[in-house]
């Protein structure tokens, strides 16, 4: 609880106390009333002063406005009439719990989202003449070692370059398991540094770190706005307008029918009837709560390791019935090992020897591995012209003669033939071309990721259509990967852009509310995230224009996570649709009932305070959406 909220919590109870105690004074008439207005302006001051300054503003069309009309009004019906000022003091005190509940609420929720996202790094420590001397992370240079200890966080992303030690990614995944690290590792920012210590020199500023962009992410997640919500907020700017005027000829019309038809006009009846609809319409609930449920299952999201950018995001993947996946890092490892070296012009030492220098540098998977494959690669060899093609492969001049290394489409553009591995697997062959002679291929193994079946059956028991994947690589690995998980539907041999013309051509072929959703490692995808419906990163960390590109980044590569998306999505998406529903169907029954005379301003307000506080319960579930 903070001040604010204490000292409302003060007025409340102070307010409650002497309305109660006044009941039992015998005075009636405005002596009553000037009793009762004492608790009315210590619960009600900050409405009315509100309330004004709408009015001065010509903006008065908000709930403050609603109560102010609403409770003077009661008390003119009390000076006229029934002498009953309680009322209009309790509608007061009732609004004004309901607005404490809800500050107390969305509070306790925007501290659960900082408290998850306690990631951000307070120093680095940065060894100077043998001492540690503590520095502001941003005043980091590339290149720095920094000491982390245990118990640290890692506050900029690097390579270890001393020590090993146990790390706990927690914050960034929802992984509780410590990963072991060593000498050479990578690490990234945010993670705890459990049991030694490490020297890590950085390779990135703290600005572009893990920790900043994560950081920068979930900050301005709250400004993308969801369909729902905006619709709210338009639906409020017509509604209380709307409802003002329902009330004044509520309050006018019956009455003046009735006098020209020579009836009783009943006057303070119709008033209080029509001060008791305009109790009735304030929107809070709707207003509060929208917004509520998308941030609480934004934070919920991102405790299970799934950042979502907006609670359109959340709309969006919740809505979605296609999931395209990229084949290699997203749905296999994507860490090869060599198999089998199949030299046909050469020896297999030439041909691992030409491999690991043309991938030099590299940050495809696939050039890990060959790298892997032929230690020595520092051999003083000379290598230029290196040319990375995206989704075929790489060619170089080495020792003067041009390379090629990668896919078949690659060779047959050099000139060279190729020849057809006979043997059948799930991995990758890379066919190796010097000169435009085709020298031979290497069979790397690439592995299906442990949950990638399970992710492809959990999606569609979760209401998925339809999987798809698409992949560069060919049809003969491709179509055996597909039909070990399960895959519906699967396009090779494509370049990353045949993978936007595709996934373009899902995109057409959908309905406006079934949408299609790109899951992507991010090395060469950026493009099909980008123009993807829903944009899905995984095990992006690092990897900037995938964080850019996506609307969904999953903090690991576990293609489960994706499954673990959609389902909380929907889980949000069904606590948004469930509190549109209640508070505007409650809303509806009480205004009817009002209009007609059997509801009186107390079950008003009851109706009013009630419906908020259940919407606002209902929203903070959405916080533990990665445990529904
Ligand atoms: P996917 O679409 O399955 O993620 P990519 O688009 O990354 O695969 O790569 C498609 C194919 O292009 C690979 O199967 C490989 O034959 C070739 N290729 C891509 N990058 C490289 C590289 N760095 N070295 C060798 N071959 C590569
Ligand atoms: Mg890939």
């Amino acid at each position: 609880m903070n001040r604010k909220q204490k000292k409302n919590l003060i007025r409340i109870i102070l307010a409650s106390v002497l309305m109660i105690g006044f009941i039992f004074v015998p005075v009636d008439g405005v002596w009553k009333l000037l009793l009762f207005l004492i608790p009315y302006f210590i619960v009600g001051y900050d409405i009315l002063i509100k309330a004004g300054k709408g009015i001065i503003h010509f903006q008065p069309f908000d709930e403050c406005f609603l109560m102010t009309l609403a409770t003077v009004g009661a008390m003119i019906v009390g000076l006229m009439g029934d002498g009953d000022f309680v009322e209009a003091v309790a509608v007061m005190l009732f609004y004004q719990i309901g607005e404490w509940f809800q500050s107390y609420a969305v509070g306790k929720s925007r501290k659960n989202i900082t408290e998850l996202m306690d990631i951000r790094p307070d120093h680095a420590n940065i060894e100077k003449d043998g001492e540690l001397v503590e520095t502001d992370p941003d005043e980091v240079e590339v290149g720095t070692v920094i000491v982390v200890k245990p118990g640290e966080k890692i506050p900029i992303d690097g390579v270890i370059v001393e020590g090993e030690s146990a790390v706990n990614t927690g914050a960034l995944t929802g992984e509780s398991l410590p990963k072991d690290v060593m000498t050479g590792d990578e690490v990234i920012s945010g993670c705890v540094n459990l049991s030694g210590v490490l020297r890590i020199r950085t390779t990135k500023e703290f600005g572009e770190s893990t920790v900043s962009k994560i950081l920068e992410l979930v900050e301005n997640a709250s400004s993308r706005k969801s369909r729902s919500e905006n619709f709210i907020s338009k639906f409020a700017r017509i509604y209380t307008p709307v409802v003002v005027i329902a009330a004044v000829v509520l309050a006018v019309l019956p009455p003046l029918i009735f006098m020209m038809t020579g009836g009783d006009p009943r006057w303070t009846v119709w008033i209080y009837r029509a001060l008791t609809f305009l109790v009735i319409s304030c929107p809070c609930a709707l207003v509060i709560s929208i917004p509520l449920s998308f941030f609480a299952g934004i934070g919920g999201a991102s405790r299970a390791g799934v950042l979502v950018k907006g609670s359109n995001c959340i709309e969006a993947l919740s809505k979605t019935k296609t999931v395209v996946f990229d084949k290699t890092g997203t749905l296999t490892k994507g860490v090869f090992e060599v198999t089998a070296v199949h030299p046909e012009k050469a020896d297999e030492n030439t041909l691992l020897h030409l491999a690991a220098h043309v991938e030099r540098y590299s940050t495809h998977p696939i050039a890990a591995s060959l790298r892997a494959a032929y230690p020595d690669e520092a051999d003083g060899c000379e290598i230029s012209d290196v040319k990375e093609i995206s989704g075929q492969g790489i060619t170089a001049l080495v020792n003067g003669s041009a390379a090629a290394v990668g896919s078949e489409k690659l060779m047959m553009s050099v000139g060279s033939e190729v020849t057809q591995c006979p043997h059948d697997h799930t991995g990758t062959v890379i066919h190796v071309a010097s000169d435009g002679v085709y020298l031979g291929h290497i069979e790397i193994s690439d592995v299906i990721k442990d949950g990638a079946e399970e992710a492809v059956r959990s999606l569609k028991a979760s209401g998925i259509k339809k999987t798809v994947m698409l992949t560069g690589d060919s049809k003969r690995v491709a179509s055996s990967v597909a039909v070990k998980l399960g895959i519906d539907e699967v396009y090779s041999e494509l370049l990353p852009q045949d993978k936007v013309e595709k996934l373009e051509a899902l995109i057409e072929a959908r309905k406006p509310s079934e949408l299609v959703a790109f899951a992507g490692d991010g090395i060469n995808d950026a493009p099909v995230i980008t123009r993807a419906d829903v944009g899905i990163a995984m095990g992006a960390l690092g990897s900037d224009a995938a964080i850019e590109a996506a609307d969904v980044v999953l903090m690991d590569d576990d293609p489960r996570k994706i499954t673990r998306a959609v389902g909380i999505a929907q889980k949000c998406m069904a606590i948004v649709k469930q509190n549109i529903w209640f508070s505007l169907g409650v809303k509806l029954l009480c205004l009817v009932l009002g209009a007609l005379g059997f509801a009186n301003m107390w079950t008003a307000i009851f109706a009013d305070v009630g419906v908020m506080v259940l919407c606002v319960l209902n929203a903070i579930r959405a916080l533990f959406v990665s445990r529904l």
